[in-house]
């Protein structure tokens, strides 16, 4: 097993990885900005390098020093979490050539899978459903038009890069279309550096379902069931659970096995997950496949039991997996609700600052992931994740209730937080039901609106 490892990241990402390393008798380095000097995985690590001013350009995506760092502190591999160069093909290539393993699929994987347009070739190929839309990147605007009138109206313009759910347009005519296309192509290249851009069929109220893919470097794919991540704002996700209330067995089966058959065709490794959108018929899409462990993976440790952040170390050094799909048994319900330093009541603006009192929730059923403690600055100029609360109850309705308890004993004063969002979106009838879809918060904070 390896006996070093430098973690990439910041924030709980960091501290989680750390856990999983000091659990696993592995030493580990903690690479940090100046900003984050008083930062939790700082504290927790063996070691820790700082690798440059604040802005993350300067350090956490600065992959010369991050090497340096690495050579420096003779690791023997490198963990990126999520964000910054988790999907980095360049860098984990770069990492390869300075014999340190870096913990994801590979680069040749991650270069594949994070072009959508080649991707959704692959997998149309291998007998995945995929959305229909343009089969290449948009040429002009005549071919932007041709693909949207053959695929109907309304379409959604994606970046063939993209990530986070930005830079995503929905068009309903030609117009609209044309005028869409030059801003998405220049924001596409601005944000993801290339101005790639392609037109997919726009799903109506869909919801985003996503699997969990656990894979070894001996040919073995597993899945640990969806995850439901149909609660997002402006296509970012805040509320995840697992199960998908709108997922029973054997469309379960169904999707899992597809999920397996997107990682085979993508020659997937270590942890990864394929999302795909389910829609009101219950047919289901492949959209994307996201190279490195997501922010919402503890609802799917807690209802399988196993240790996404080891079973990934476990894979990337190149042990077999120790289970088969058999051996996954899904119990209960888990939800996470996503607390960000955000305003939600003044368009989710952003609330840096200093954390004054800080008071998380315990007790049966409740896990938090955070970096942030009484006194913790917030700054401003990273992502504004602050913990993750996650909850478990036999059925829906109990991690439901503990949610709602666990929300009300979470104090974070005095920044703004989506603390208050959560607590209405588990008190609404229509969430408690199950039966929403992806424009579901727009309506909730819309109703509130009037
Ligand atoms: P990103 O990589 O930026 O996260 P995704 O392709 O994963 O982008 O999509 C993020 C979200 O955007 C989805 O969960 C869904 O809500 C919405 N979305 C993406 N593609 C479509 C589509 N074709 N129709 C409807 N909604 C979509």
């Amino acid at each position: 097993m390896f006996s070093k490892i430098l973690v990439a990241n910041r924030g709980e990402i960091a501290v989680r990885v750390i856990r999983a390393c000091k659990e696993m008798s592995i030493k580990t380095v903690a690479v940090y900005s100046e900003a984050d000097r008083n930062a939790l995985h700082v504290r927790l690590a063996d070691e820790a390098i700082c690798i440059g001013p604040p802005r993350s350009e300067h350090s956490y995506l600065n992959v010369p020093t991050i090497i340096s760092a690495a050579e420096i502190t003779d690791v023997d591999a490198i963990h990126p979490g999520y964000g910054f160069l988790s999907e980095n093909a360049h860098f984990a290539e770069i990492c390869d050539s300075c014999n340190i393993t870096f913990i994801g699929p590979g680069a040749k994987t991650i270069r594949l899978l994070g072009d959508k347009i080649a991707a959704k070739d692959v997998m149309r190929k291998a007998g995945v459903p995929i959305i229909p839309g343009s089969l290449t990147a948009i040429k002009n605007k005549e071919d932007a038009l041709n693909t949207a009138r053959r695929i109907q109206y309304p379409v959604i313009l994606k970046a063939a890069a993209g990530g986070g759910g930005r830079g995503m347009r929905v068009c309903h005519n030609d117009v609209r279309l044309v005028s869409a296309l030059m801003t998405c192509q220049a924001e596409a290249q601005a944000s993801f550096g290339s101005s790639d851009i392609f037109v997919e069929k726009y799903i109506e109220q869909p919801r985003h379902v996503e699997f969990q893919i656990l894979a070894d470097r001996h040919g073995h794919s597993i899945h640990l069931g969806e995850r439901d991540c149909t609660i997002q704002r402006r296509h970012q996700k805040l509320v995840e659970e697992s199960p998908s209330p709108a997922v029973d067995a054997k469309l379960r089966r169904k999707m899992g096995e597809m999920a397996i058959r997107v990682a085979k065709a993508a020659g997937y490794t270590t942890v990864g997950t394929v999302e795909f959108l389910l829609d009101r018929e219950g047919n289901f899409y492949f959209i994307e496949v996201n190279t490195r462990i997501q922010v919402e993976h503890p609802v799917t440790e807690t209802v399988t039991g196993i240790d996404l952040i080891k079973e990934q170390i476990r894979t990337a050094f190149g042990e077999g997996l120790n289970m088969k799909q058999d051996d996954v048994v899904i119990r209960g319900w888990a939800i996470e609700c996503r607390i960000n330093a955000a305003d939600p009541s003044n368009g989710f603006s952003p609330s840096p600052g200093r954390i004054q009192v800080y008071h998380q929730p315990g007790g049966p059923g409740v896990r938090v992931d955070t970096h942030v403690y009484a006194g913790y600055e917030v700054p401003p100029y990273y992502d504004s994740l602050l913990a993750k609360l996650i909850v478990y109850g036999r059925t829906r309705q109990e991690a439901i209730r503990v949610m709602q308890r666990s929300l009300d004993e979470f104090i974070v004063e005095p920044i703004r937080t989506t603390i208050p969002l959560h607590k209405q979106i588990f008190s609404d009838p229509t969430f408690w039901r199950g039966h929403i879809s992806t424009d579901y918060v727009d309506q909730l904070l819309g109703v509130r609106e009037t």
